[in-house]
């Protein structure tokens, strides 16, 4: 077992980055910030209050005159060097992301390298802004749409991608010459926060980003707060439907909240086996099963069941082989959860799916760590046979590596399982018919579809969507479709005399 350094090696106590300097919270809270797969405390993180955040909104308030008249190919090029300053602590970044939240080394460097994607699109801000006109219009008149930006916005962000979430918005803000206001979830804050120290390298002028640390407080002040024209919130549904859409929204505030998740993954009979049991497995295990996008409940489609049992002795064979450990030795394929609470959540369904009735056929709480770890956050890969859609394991978001499988007799009737699902954050098909894949993405009611890929990840330049009780808000993240949601159409019509 080699172990890649750790870029962290003493404890941090975190500030708020605000107008262009770091200045520390006025609060007495703190949170420990501890490494799940050590146990280590790697740093602390303050709990602000509403006077960190108006310190915040009113810097960004005051930079937003200036830096709305920046014109956007000067905007970009403030993201160009961020981008830049981004690849050269590439590895740097993506060992902190391992410190604070549990993952493998490889899925942080992903993490890493889908934030710099979101840098490097919304770098092409002089176009994707861009407004129409038609001349003629009457006699005489022609009228155009040009775009603006709003103001102040603000990111609400997950523990569970630290470092990539906050770039689905904060770049396309600011390019469009809004500013920004990003707080991070106060699990995982360390990757954000040594992003600021990028941002601050790069020198954007002052209060043109802003970061806050804290949790529901800041989060509330921010909700109500009359100089926040909008607010991305990506979390669990709960608290993006009740609090954050419904808040924000009642404010008159744009809103847009990426929510929790219950991902389908349906395989067809015909499907290629060894490349299907390959991307399932790093489907609902990649990552602890803390991805959104993860697959949750494995619906193998099967007339006579001798296909079922063929698919699940290959997966179940393929998922007792995974290598749990510490993410920063490069053979681990499986980190801990991020925290103690967030295993014993995942243990409570284990043994909800064992009362309901369902076939465990391989138990992740009996999984061997590799390195000597404490065991506390860790939890191998768990596999229900025999679970029926009705069953809570089936139903809620458990967010941790445990698959449900359940048997359909018919592509329609996974269809219908899917859409009677009160989430639609992602689905996926393995087959080799084109017809069966088409029919499939026409009609399944959620917002990232995969053929033969197990994680429907967009990429930067396409929106990250969502459905139902996964995403309240009208557009999305990531893209064009940040661009506009950053944006005013302002419509004028000239006559020429
Ligand atoms: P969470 O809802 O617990 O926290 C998200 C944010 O909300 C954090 O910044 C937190 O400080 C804040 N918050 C928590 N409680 C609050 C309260 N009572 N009032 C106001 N603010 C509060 O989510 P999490 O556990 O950090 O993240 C995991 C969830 O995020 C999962 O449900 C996952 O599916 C979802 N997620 C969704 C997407 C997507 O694009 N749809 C992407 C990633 C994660």
């Amino acid at each position: 077992m080699v172990l890649l350094e750790e870029p962290i090696k003493s404890q941090v106590n975190l500030r708020n980055y605000v107008n262009g300097e770091w200045v520390e919270a006025e609060t007495n809270v703190w949170r420990k910030i501890v490494n799940p797969a050590t146990l280590k405390v790697i740093g602390k993180v303050p709990i602000s209050g509403i006077r960190d955040l108006d310190k915040a909104v009113e810097a960004a308030a005051e930079a937003y005159p200036e830096w709305r008249k920046t014109p956007p190919v000067t905007r970009a090029r403030y993201l160009y060097r961020l981008k830049n300053l981004m690849e050269e602590k590439f590895e740097e970044l993506s060992r902190i992301c391992v410190m604070e939240h549990g993952k493998v080394i490889d899925e942080a460097r992903g993490e890493t390298r889908r934030a710099i994607e979101n840098v490097e699109v919304a770098s092409g801000i002089p176009s994707l802004m861009m407004g129409y006109n038609l001349e003629d219009i009457a006699k005489d008149i022609d009228e155009y749409v040009i775009r603006q930006p709003l103001g102040v916005f603000a990111c609400i962000a997950p523990f569970n991608f630290p470092l990539m979430v906050p770039f689905w918005f904060m770049p396309y803000a600011v390019a469009t010459g809004n500013t920004y206001i990003i707080k991070p979830s106060p699990w995982t804050p360390i990757s954000q926060t040594k992003i600021m120290e990028l941002i601050d390298e790069v020198g954007f002028p002052p209060g043109v980003v802003n970061m806050i640390h804290g949790d529901a407080e800041v989060v509330n002040a921010i909700l109500k707060h009359p100089r926040i024209s909008g607010v991305s919130f990506v979390g669990s549904t709960p608290i993006g439907r009740d609090i954050i859409y419904k808040e924000a929204a009642s404010h008159g505030k744009r809103v847009q909240a990426q929510c929790g998740a219950k991902n389908f993954i349906v395989v067809m009979p015909d499907t290629v086996v060894d490349q299907t049991v390959s991307s399932i497995i790093t489907s609902f295990f990649g990552s602890t099963g803390q991805r959104c996008l993860s697959g949750a409940n494995l619906v193998i489609v099967d007339e006579d069941g001798y296909f079922h049992k063929n698919m699940l002795e290959k997966i179940v064979d393929s998922a007792r082989r995974i290598r749990i450990g510490y993410g920063l030795d490069e053979a681990t394929q499986m980190g801990p959860m991020q925290s103690e609470d967030r295993k014993k959540r995942v243990v409570s369904y284990i043994e909800k799916g064992i009362e309901e009735g369902a076939r465990l056929m391989l138990d992740g709480r009996d999984a061997s760590i590799i390195g000597g770890y404490p065991e506390n956050c860790f939890i191998g890969a768990t596999i229900f046979d025999e679970v029926s859609p009705d069953m809570t394991i089936a139903k809620d978001e458990i967010f941790g590596p445990v698959m449900s499988v359940i048997r359909s007799r018919s592509l329609d009737e996974a269809i219908a399982m899917i859409n009677k699902s009160n989430f639609g954050n992602a689905a996926a098909i393995f087959t080799s018919n084109g017809k069966m894949a088409k029919k499939f993405q026409y009609e399944v009611e959620c917002g990232n579809i995969g053929v033969n890929i197990g994680i429907a990840a967009p990429m930067a330049f396409f929106p990250f969507s969502g459905m139902k009780d996964s995403f309240f808000g009208d557009l999305h993240g990531q893209g064009l479709e940040a661009v506009r949601f950053f944006t005013e159409s302002k419509v004028v019509i000239q006559r020429w005399f």
